[in-house]
Formats: structure tokens, C-alpha cells, sequence
């Protein structure tokens, strides 16, 4: 099951969220989101998906430290080719600017995903994480 609720995401990262979603709209760009936290389940039907590479565990989504958006054209539908909407890229630099890491950067590009790392690196990070660290403790 897809969960949007923004309340299944980490305190601060919800935060930003709603920060990133009202900075876009300052710049009249209406922003949804599409996917918040990821239990198991999802996140192995995602791999099946093709829409993460990421196992159970592997992904920020999976403590709440990660969500997808996306960007509404004038039509209010979606532009999947980023390339053909330069919103995707100022939504992109909006949330870095935030602190967010953004998806768009990476050698795999996942132009519709932000993840936080609280300063952390992220390797470290994750291993703390997968060493069963609460990430609702981060702050
Ligand atoms: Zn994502």
C-alpha cells in the first residue's frame, strides 16, 4: 500500500516537507506528494517495480527520512519528462536549499525524491539505522 500521509515521516523531515511544498508554491509551483514512509512490503513491491533498486531497509523511506513528489503542469497533470518541465530542477534546487538531498543529483536519477541525513553522512547514517537506531530520535 502507497502511504502519503505526512505524519508517517520523521518530526523534522515533515517539517521540511511542508516547508518544500510552500516554497513551491511562493514560486507558483503546485508540488504533490506521492509516497512517504515504506513498510516491507512496499518496498519489495517497489523493487519488483522497478521503482527502487533498494531492498528492505536500504531506503530512507524505510524509517521516514524520505518522500517522493511530484510536479503539476498548468493542466494539473504530470510532466514525467523532466526535461520538458523546468519546474522538476527549481523544485530540485528548492529543497537542497532546505538541506534535503535530492534524487535529481544522483548518478541513478530519482528526480521526484528528497531524503535528510541530519547532518550525517549517509553511509553512517544508514548503518545506524539498520542497526536498528530509532529514526524518530533524530531531531
Ligand atoms: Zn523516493
Amino acid at each position: 500500500m502507497i502511504i502519503k500521509d505526512l505524519n508517517r515521516l520523521n518530526k523534522k523531515v515533515k517539517e521540511l516537507c511542508e516547508k518544500f511544498i510552500n516554497e513551491c508554491k511562493n514560486k507558483d509551483i503546485t508540488v504533490i506528494i506521492t509516497e512517504t514512509f515504506r513498510d516491507k512490503s512496499r518496498q519489495e513491491q517497489a523493487v519488483i517495480e522497478n521503482k527502487s533498486n533498494a531492498h528492505f531497509g536500504y531506503s530512507f523511506h524505510n524509517y521516514g527520512l524520505a518522500f517522493d513528489f511530484a510536479v503539476l503542469n498548468k493542466n494539473k497533470g504530470i510532466t514525467w519528462n523532466v526535461n520538458k518541465d523546468k519546474n522538476w530542477f527549481i523544485c530540485g534546487e528548492i529543497g537542497k536549499k532546505l538541506g534535503l538531498s535530492w534524487g535529481g543529483d544522483w548518478k541513478m536519477k530519482d528526480y521526484c525524491h528528497f531524503e535528510f541525513y541530519f547532518n550525517i553522512n549517509r553511509d553512517v547514517l544508514l548503518n545506524k539505522l539498520l542497526k536498528g537506531f530509532d529514526a524518530n530520535k533524530l531531531s
